[in-house]
């Protein structure tokens, strides 16, 4: 049981209580300590929660949960070993500092060596191949953005991958060339499959390596419940084998990859086989994941009713020669995955595709299966109304919000910035909004997020937007019960009820005192249960709880430093990093 705690339910009436009781994974009671108590056996264990916040397990519903694993150092959490270099930097020049450090750690003379985070609305100049290949000698470099929308690579790469000045970029990639007509290394979209496609992949050893460090990060962060988006048939088997075995403890909602034709969508259902014994409240596998436009950074693919500053603007990402070709292809994957029964979440941040998606899943009449936009950066008020109407959702990223604060001032002007994500509009019209990180763009800690959420402040102090703040018991909620009804499961978790699972997160104070994105982001998680098994705790965690605690700051001060090299010489952040670090 848990005890001396400021519940909140998250029901529908907003219950608050003092303590609850679990037995066999589920909610027995929930009341006053004293209520509580009468449940208390000879081995009752019971969890003080110290007058912190007793909330239903985090739920975020769109978690690139191994990526997450394999970047995890990029956030300060310190993993198992380094698989992906952090080239978070200001200068091309630094980047290839890094690069070559990690020639001089890597396992082989031409080994792959992968980094990620570089943006290339805060560099000097881009990091094309002729920055890499003076420091890279034999081994291929990728290197992932921050977006995870566009890579940098070197010729030694780009010679891998078989790219050429004469190689046609496949549907909605851009292979970016120079002056005479050869590639820079950088790849935008689906041209970068084609490096993808020459790198050897991780082995199961490592994923799964990499799926117990990830894990065990969730843990510490309170996360209960994830949803895994546009994953393979392979990556099905292994989630399953996890589950089963009992070496993953986590709520996993996986999302099958679509891939830009009808055609592709289903070969990869037609493989799906059947769970077995898995628990279906461990595993899910009913959603499919759809890529419809990119994103609103300086790579500015988003597909935009009003292009963006510079008059560039994006395109749908599916198969076809023009708009009504590519608009055709994403409602043919829409339409099939949902004949199929299958639940889809398609990525949109422009208007004009979260507008085509809305469109193709009103087309399918199958409201029931609860399709969603995900991200929805600019969903339109008219949009929005639509949706709600319709019992289609949206997944927002505020922890995004938080994190880029106004960089996207210089691509969609500060206007769009400001309805960025527009949670105020999205909920006063009905619209069914969860939040989610969408790690490893940034890092999963939610409560960076909330912060976003409420305050609408960017790190570096900067507010985006503040008519489209929520209240704290909105954002809580867009964590907990809402993306349990995205996920088919409000009847059984996301809130703290008799019957549903034993899920919960505990903070180190009264969330609903917090007001200001330090005191927000100051709390700790101290507890973390699964279906009442005690998967996290501050108080008696040696190793992971230390090496959590020292992650959670590390990723502050990486965000703050990102957010202060691109804002100017003028640091606002490092007074409450120091505070953090000190509290610590
Ligand atoms: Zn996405
Ligand atoms: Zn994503
Ligand atoms: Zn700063």
């Amino acid at each position: 049981m848990v005890v001396n705690g400021k519940v909140l339910t998250m029901d529908r009436r907003g219950s608050r209580a003092q303590a609850l009781a679990i037995a066999d994974g589920r909610v027995v009671a929930v009341g006053t300590n004293r209520e509580i108590g009468r449940f208390t056996g000879r081995r009752t264990a019971v969890v003080d929660a110290g007058g912190g916040t007793v909330l239903p397990g985090i739920n975020d519903g769109h978690l690139h949960f191994n990526g997450f694993g394999f970047e995890a150092s990029n956030f300060g959490f310190e993993g198992p070993r380094i698989y992906s270099y952090d080239v978070a930097r200001s200068t091309a020049a630094e980047i290839a500092a890094v690069i070559a450090q990690a020639v001089q750690e890597a396992p082989a003379p031409d080994s792959w060596i992968r980094a990620s985070q570089w943006d290339g609305t805060r560099l000097d100049r881009l990091p094309t191949r002729d920055v890499l290949d003076p420091v890279s000698g034999d081994h291929p470099v990728y290197m992932s953005d921050i977006s995870h929308h566009a890579l940098a690579v070197n010729s030694r790469a780009l010679q891998l991958a078989g790219i050429t000045r004469d190689t046609v970029p496949p549907p909605g990639g851009i292979i970016e060339k120079d002056a005479t007509g050869e590639p820079t290394g950088i790849l935008r979209e689906a041209a970068s499959g084609l490096v993808m496609a020459a790198i050897p992949p991780y082995t199961p050893a490592e994923v799964s390596e990499a799926m117990d460090f990830a894990a065990s990060v969730l843990h510490s962060l309170g996360i209960t419940s994830l949803t895994d988006p546009g994953v393979g048939l392979d990556q099905v088997d292994l989630y399953r084998g996890k589950i089963l075995d009992g070496s993953l403890d986590l709520r996993i909602n996986l999302m099958l990859r679509a891939g830009g034709t009808a055609a592709a969508l289903e070969e990869t259902l037609a493989g799906l086989g059947p769970m077995g014994d898995v628990d279906p409240r461990m595993l899910r596998v009913g959603e499919v994941k759809v890529l419809a436009d990119g994103v609103p950074t300086d790579a500015q693919t988003s597909w935009l009713h009003e292009p963006f500053l510079d008059g560039g603007n994006g395109h749908l990402l599916t198969a076809g020669a023009d708009d009504a070709e590519r608009l055709a292809a994403l409602h043919a994957v829409i339409a099939l995955a949902a004949r199929k029964g299958f639940q889809v979440g398609t990525h949109a941040t422009g208007d004009a595709a979260i507008d085509a998606v809305v469109s193709g899943y009103l087309a399918t009449r199958t409201n029931q299966l609860r399709h969603y936009v995900i991200h929805g950066d600019l969903t339109p008020p008219g949009t929005l109304r639509t949706m709600a109407r319709n019992d289609v959702g949206v997944s927002f990223n505020p922890t995004i919000k938080q994190v880029y604060s106004r960089f996207f001032d210089t691509t969609i002007g500060p206007e769009r910035v400001d309805y960025q994500w527009p949670f105020r509009t999205a909920l006063d019209n009905g619209v069914r909004a969860s939040s989610a990180s969408d790690a490893a763009v940034v890092t999963p800690d939610w409560l960076i997020g909330v912060a976003g959420a409420v305050t609408r402040q960017g790190f570096d102090g900067k507010v985006g937007g503040i008519e489209q703040a929520i209240t704290m018991e909105e954002a809580l909620r867009s964590y907990t019960a809402t993306p349990a009804w995205q996920d088919h499961a409000e009847d059984w978790k996301g809130q703290l009820r008799r019957g549903y699972v034993g899920d919960v997160t505990i903070l180190s104070g009264d969330v609903l005192r917090a007001r200001t994105a330090e005191e927000i982001t100051g709390l700790e998680v101290i507890g973390t249960l699964i279906g009442g098994r005690v998967v996290y705790d501050a108080t008696t965690s040696t190793a992971p709880a230390a090496r959590a605690a020292t992650g959670k700051v590390a990723a502050y001060r990486h965000q703050s430093a990102a957010a202060c090299s691109t804002t100017g010489a003028v640091c606002c952040c490092r007074a409450h990093e120091e505070a953090r670090t000190t509290r610590a």
